[in-house]
């Protein structure tokens, strides 16, 4: 089968060290195997979106020569395809209406002593479940719609973090697939998109590596391929916070390509593989010189990774 890997950035802002260095990893995977890689602007959740940002984001990629095959999607193109994987959900009687506010779950939450800390995930107790309310056509404007998950763990192998195990149940229960303002949420957007890509192989940073559980449960109810998965660490701030715009990420300066390029393959641990520092000054013009990078950062890759 042949590799089909994705980048799936969020319009929320310019891009930053951090989502190069999931665009590198993505990038570079999909190089070393040989294999093509899409380009999907990430707009699930409308009210981040930041206007021109997709456009900005799509410059930056490539003044970095990241590289993609085909033309850029956006998730809202696919909405009736999310729209027919919930419908079918639905008719399976796996999904229910729920009114509960995060301040009301945030709440149930502390008194079964389990109280919510930053970034740690928000866990449902199933409140709603037994009143069974049903999607319908008529109003239930204000109801988000929950997945009723599977009891056991969720086991998996990360091609980077290793053996993984979660109980979805347990620790995040039943799950949104649908918002409240009527938006799709992201785990029924990302699995619908990366199968209708045809993704094989999913190549992003390791915050995301909790969500994955949810979304091979998704994937398997719909009857989905499960594509491999490989998180990589992602950039965090001296204080161990995610490098984002909420913690003041500089944006990447697209005049100065090659300094980013090889701050990215250090983090990605690549330095031991390659000399990315002779890359940064020389004879070789800008364009030139990106090439090198990318050629010999994917020699590398492959290497560190044990590839072909
Ligand atoms: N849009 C998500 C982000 O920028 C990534 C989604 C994914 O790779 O599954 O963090």
């Amino acid at each position: 089968m042949r590799y089909v890997g994705r980048f799936a950035p969020s319009p929320t802002g310019p891009l930053h060290l951090g989502s190069l260095v999931a665009a590198m990893a993505a990038s570079l995977d999909a190089r070393a195997h040989g294999g093509i890689l899409r380009l999907r602007i990430d707009d699930v959740d409308t009210t981040r979106v930041v206007a021109d940002s997709a456009d900005r984001i799509v410059q930056s990629l490539t003044a970095h020569g990241v590289r993609w095959d085909g033309a850029v999607r956006t998730t809202t193109d696919r909405n009736d395809c999310h729209a027919h994987a919930f419908a079918r959900l639905v008719e399976r009687g796996l999904v229910y209406g729920c009114h509960c506010s995060r301040a009301q779950i945030l709440a149930i939450q502390a008194t079964q002593g389990r109280p919510h800390t930053r970034g740690s995930e928000l866990y449902y107790p199933g409140t709603c479940r037994a009143a069974r309310i049903i999607p319908s056509s008529a109003g239930q404007s204000n109801l988000a719609w929950r997945l009723q998950v599977e009891e056991g763990s969720e086991q998996f192998e990360d091609r980077a973090a290793g053996r993984i195990t979660q109980d979805v149940a347990q620790e995040v229960g039943d799950f949104i697939l649908r918002r409240a303002d009527g938006a799709w949420a992201y785990h029924l957007a990302i699995v619908v998109d990366d199968a209708a890509d045809g993704v094989t192989d999913i190549v992003r940073g390791d915050d995301l590596l909790g969500t994955t559980a949810r979304q091979r449960q998704l994937q398997r109810v719909l009857g989905l391929q499960l594509p491999r998965t490989m998180h990589v660490p992602v950039v965090r701030t001296p204080s161990g916070e995610k490098l984002s715009k909420q913690t003041q990420a500089p944006a990447l300066d697209d005049q100065n390509p090659m300094a980013s390029l090889i701050a990215a393959a250090l983090h990605l641990e690549l330095g031991g593989y390659f000399d990315a520092s002779e890359l940064g000054e020389g004879p070789l013009v800008t364009a030139q010189r990106i090439d090198t990078f990318w050629t010999r950062a994917t020699a590398a890759w492959a290497r560190r990774w044990g590839i072909g």
